[in-house]
């Protein structure tokens, strides 16, 4: 029982090698649902909950801004203090494959699909916040979730929180656990997808997944291009409820000055924090990524990124980010970093550091009130202007900073990675 997750999937891709050349047939971007189980499957294709905003234009159309509404202008406030981050090892894993038979599976194209995720829409109060106690027993069903599959007390334990488990696999290839809110529980919490076969120790966040436009799309692509670990989607939108957050940091987004506890990233008493908490202690090295939009107006940067901090430190992951974004961004905006002295863009101080996300994973004393003093190197936070959210040439090129910055280091297969095993279960 030493198996680590990642030979315990090797073990269970040889085993099933031969039933995974037979992909799922389907239409591409459409979604079927094969209830075979134990758990009632929720409805497929159900409406969003929040109709977004019209996405970015279909080309690139150079460094100009096309979006200018979204932005993230959160300032901090508090004095940095902080200690080296607490990690522990992960669990012991069980078959990947296994456990799915019992699950409701989807097909179809996930990216496509994700584009549904439901969002509460801003003023709606759709934003519920869960108890303590229910916190803590989410973060452990993830976990578990994480490190031994969805078994049948996982499953149970997170419906009896709202939250369905299902399989999604692409005509193309590929697997996922997709776990969402279901039903009359809904509590604008949150959709997170699991990635069965990742190629990197990358997960991604899209905390503003609608406010900040572009970025729900641009984050499920990258999931399944890059073979991501992960993806958390909010469930609401920053502006959901009126109720302030108490984490330090500050807004005008929401129209009145201050931070709303629907806020995803600068609020930690919801299930995407607690869904991050179990993905970092069960991959204490991998490297999340937040990802937003800013307006970048008439300002020189195309993006800033930031390793969470604003600490000057040459050999900062958020500088290697910003020096990969810059071989491969055409025109003449460029990336700058928030931990770079050189670097001095007018949107400097979207450096996310009130980012709770970002404060845990650099272990900040409280990730709600207080600043991480030091960087960890697991965390980055982008912020883009509206044409890399797009889907033309600046787009790709954060794909492809976002694969040049982290390698390809696990089995599965995506963008630039020699995938070393079969992508499916049977
Ligand atoms: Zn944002």
């Amino acid at each position: 029982m030493s198996l680590s997750p990642l030979r315990t999937s090797l073990s269970c891709l040889l085993l099933l090698a031969a039933a995974c050349s037979n992909a799922v047939a389907g239409p591409s971007d459409a979604v079927a649902e094969n209830p075979s189980s134990i758990n009632a499957p929720g409805s497929v294709g159900q409406a969003p909950a929040s109709p977004t905003e019209p996405t970015a234009p279909a080309e690139d159309v150079g460094q100009v801004p096309t979006t200018p509404t979204p932005t993230d202008t959160v300032t901090p406030g508090e004095t940095p203090t902080a200690e080296a981050p607490v990690v522990s090892t992960p669990g012991q894993s069980a078959s990947v494959c296994a456990p799915l038979t019992s699950l409701s599976s989807l097909t179809g194209d996930l990216t496509t699909w994700l584009q549904t995720a439901p969002i509460a829409l801003a003023n709606s109060g759709g934003f519920k916040e869960p108890g303590g106690t229910e916190l803590a027993a989410f973060e452990g069903a993830f976990r578990t979730l994480l490190t031994e599959g969805p078994t049948p007390q996982v499953v149970q334990d997170l419906a009896g929180m709202g939250y369905g488990v299902s399989t999604f696999r692409n005509a193309t290839g590929g697997g996922w656990l997709v776990v969402r809110e279901q039903g009359l529980l809904a509590r604008g919490g949150g959709t997170f997808i699991i990635n069965l076969f990742p190629a990197r120790n990358l997960w991604l966040e899209a905390p503003h997944a609608d406010s900040d436009e572009g970025t729900l799309r641009q984050t499920a692509t990258q999931l399944v291009t890059l073979g991501a670990r992960a993806l958390l989607i909010t469930g609401s939108n920053r502006c959901a409820v009126t109720t302030a957050s108490p984490c330090s940091g500050t807004t005008s987004v929401c129209g009145t000055k201050g931070l709303r506890i629907s806020d995803a990233a600068h609020y930690g008493n919801n299930f995407f924090t607690a869904a991050h908490r179990a993905l970092r202690a069960t991959y204490p090295d991998a490297i999340a990524a937040s990802i937003h939009g800013m307006d970048a107006g008439t300002g020189p940067e195309a993006a800033v990124v930031s390793d969470g901090t604003s600490v000057l430190r040459p050999e900062s992951i958020s500088n290697r980010l910003r020096d990969a974004l810059n071989t491969h961004l055409v025109g003449t905006k460029k990336a700058f970093s928030c931990n770079a002295v050189d670097d001095s863009g007018k949107h400097r101080a979207l450096c996310g550091t009130s980012n709770v996300q970002g404060r845990i994973d650099n272990g900040a004393g409280d990730a709600c009130f207080t600043e991480a003093a030091a960087a960890s190197d697991r965390f980055i936070h982008l912020e883009q202007s509206a044409t890399l959210r797009g889907t033309g040439a600046s787009s790709r090129a954060v794909m492809q900073a976002l694969a040049d910055t982290v390698p390809c280091t696990l089995a599965g297969s995506g963008l630039g990675c020699q995938a070393v095993a079969a992508q499916d279960c049977p």
